[in-house]
């Protein structure tokens, strides 16, 4: 295996080395993790999980687990709970350090209270229109509210007055009181809390304003002795502010907020809006969907934590967004089961072939190792009888040039078995479609034992019928038909690819699959890798998700 196990340093790794060797607070590093709980993760929150508890593991440090809800909706418990199942998925422990920013709303309101007296923050009238009209743009400065003069006494009532209900929703809001000429939009006097009845998932409803993510996160992040801020570009030209704040509040800890490139994978949609918006309307079956770029979706797809963290370690983090194809996830996918999954005999699409000199009624067991590359992983047996399966194009009744599989006449092996030759082909009287081979096999020709020499350039993989164990195998192509991922969303609808899944409803397996668990990963031989669905199997039929299949284009790619 060439599974990375050594770190490559990046931009972030140089700065920790530096703040260490510099003695900056005092050799601690503590990184934080936080997700708004507003829909399940994704494999871009992979990366950022994955760099921040990384981050920590490497240098002995901590990581917290911060939910964000700093915005109050109905749902949140379900995400709650589903943001936690996955981080511990991955791998990663946050101990006792789960904190919610709203945790910290009475600390946050005291923050505020602190910048009005020190004459940092006001209570502002404007309507939404004004504030805008007021705001300036790009290239014009803006311009300074009328209600910015306010005395720290009438701020201070005023605030304490929004707070106990006494003002409509959104008829006032809280503001900085920073530059409303700065270059730079985010420093013009942003909001800090507006007033907003809405129930929270847990402080219900003693709050009726509600700070803003701009305000809360470098609080809590201090708060929390957060040593590096790690989050993605688009907060770049919110940097100021967060500085800002810490050193206008005086705050203990100074957490440094550093940007870095948020993951975009080709054919993976990575925005929640999006996501929400197939599960909402039913073009997916849940969040946990199998071909949904979400950690829960990839689980029960049949990924690996393992392979999603070698992903994220393989992917690097960069300062420049950028889009990393597909094909790389896959490879890494495909490594880690290389060596991990047993393999087996499925036929997906079967024709059935009777071998007409195989004794009727005999069963033979052949035993096959599980895994070629490691001979730990045991053998097994597969019974072989006189009718069996093969896939159907694995046989061409007129066939192409250099078709090396079953045609009439035509000699192949049987994967662990026997050659066996077509000697006539069944058709259905009505649709002239074959439905069965008649085929005569060479006892000589026994894998292992046989003595016949000559060679044959197929081989299949096949199932006893008798012994068949009856299941259904889901095959899935992307979510989304082009690489490009970024469409605006009246375009996304198009974008969805109608034919992302193909179920499979008569696939033939050898009978070791009837013990399969969700946990155990198997190839197919030739057909790729798969693993039980958590969600659809029964015991009458099994389903199996493809995971992926065989062919590596990013391999070759490397190669080439
Ligand atoms: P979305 O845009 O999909 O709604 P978000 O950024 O609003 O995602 P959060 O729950 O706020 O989602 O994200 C939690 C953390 O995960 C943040 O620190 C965020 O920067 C990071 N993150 C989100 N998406 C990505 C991504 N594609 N690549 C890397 N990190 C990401
Ligand atoms: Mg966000």
């Amino acid at each position: 295996m060439t599974t990375n196990t050594t770190i490559s340093s990046n931009f972030i790794e140089n700065i920790i080395n530096e703040d260490l060797k510099n003695n900056k607070n005092n050799k601690r590093v503590h990184t934080r993790f936080p997700p708004e709980p507003n829909g399940y993760l994704h494999i871009g929150h992979a990366k950022s999980i994955c760099l921040n508890f990384g981050i920590a593991r490497d240098y002995k440090g901590l990581c917290n687990l911060r939910f964000d809800d700093t915005n109050p909706s109905k749902e949140e418990v379900e995400y709650v709970e589903s943001i936690q199942e996955d981080v511990k998925w991955l791998g990663f422990d946050w101990d006792d350090r789960m904190f919610y920013a709203s945790d910290y709303f009475e600390q946050l309101y005291e923050c505020a209270v602190q910048l009005i007296q020190s004459e940092k923050a006001y209570v502002c009238d404007l309507n939404p229109q004004e504030m805008r009209e007021y705001r300036g743009t790009l290239t014009e400065p803006g311009k300074n509210s009328p209600y910015r003069s306010r005395s720290v006494a009438e701020n201070l009532e005023l605030f304490a007055g929004m707070r106990a209900g006494k003002f409509a929703d959104g008829s006032r809001v809280l503001r900085a009181k920073i530059d409303m000429a700065s270059p730079n939009v985010n420093m013009r006097d942003p909001i800090l809390y507006r007033i907003m009845r809405a129930e929270h998932h847990r402080t219900g409803n003693t709050w009726c304003i509600y700070p803003m993510y701009d305000f809360a996160h470098p609080i809590s992040d201090a708060l929390e002795g957060i040593t590096h801020s790690i989050c993605t570009l688009e907060f770049e030209d919110h940097r100021p502010l967060y500085d800002w704040l810490i050193s206008s509040l005086e705050m203990e800890n100074r957490p440094q907020q550093i940007e870095f490139a948020r993951l975009n994978v080709t054919n993976l949609v990575m925005s929640k809006r999006k996501l929400r918006m197939l599960v909402e309307e039913g073009l997916v079956d849940g969040w946990d969907d199998p071909r949904m770029p979400t950690i829960s979706g990839l689980r029960r797809r049949g990924y690996t934590p393992e392979a999603i963290r070698d992903f994220c370690e393989r992917i690097g983090v960069a300062k420049s967004n950028s889009t990393v194809d597909i094909a790389m996830l896959e490879h890494c996918i495909r490594e880690d089961l290389n060596s991990k999954a047993l393999r087996a005999m499925a036929v997906l699409r079967p024709l059935k072939v009777i071998i007409t000199n195989y004794p009727e009624g005999q069963v033979e067991q052949l035993e096959t190792e599980n895994n070629p590359e490691q001979p730990d992983l045991g053998n097994r047996c597969i019974p072989f009888s006189r009718e069996i399966y093969i896939e159907q194009d694995d046989f061409m009744e007129i066939p192409i040039k250099k078709f090396f599989r079953l045609a009439p006449g035509q000699e192949v092996r049987l994967k662990n078995a026997y050659f066996i030759k077509c000697e006539e082909v069944i058709k259905d009287p009505n649709t002239g479609e074959v439905i069965e081979l008649r085929c005569t096999y060479d006892p000589e020709t026994k894998s292992g034992t046989g003595t016949a020499t000559r060679k044959v350039k197929g081989t299949l993989h096949w199932v006893s019928a008798a012994q068949a164990v009856k299941a259904e195998v889901r095959l899935f192509d992307y979510l989304l038909k082009e690489e490009d991922t970024e469409q605006e969303e009246k375009d996304f609808k198009d974008a969805i690819n109608p034919n992302s899944m193909e179920k499979l409803t008569a696939c033939m397996l050898e009978p070791s699959l009837l013990q399969a668990t969700p946990d155990q990963r198997y190839q197919f031989i030739r057909n790729g890798y798969f693993c039980l669905d958590t969600k659809d199997s029964t015991t009458e039929l099994p389903v199996f998700n493809r995971i992926v299949g065989l062919r590596d284009s990013w391999a070759k790619a490397q190669k080439a």
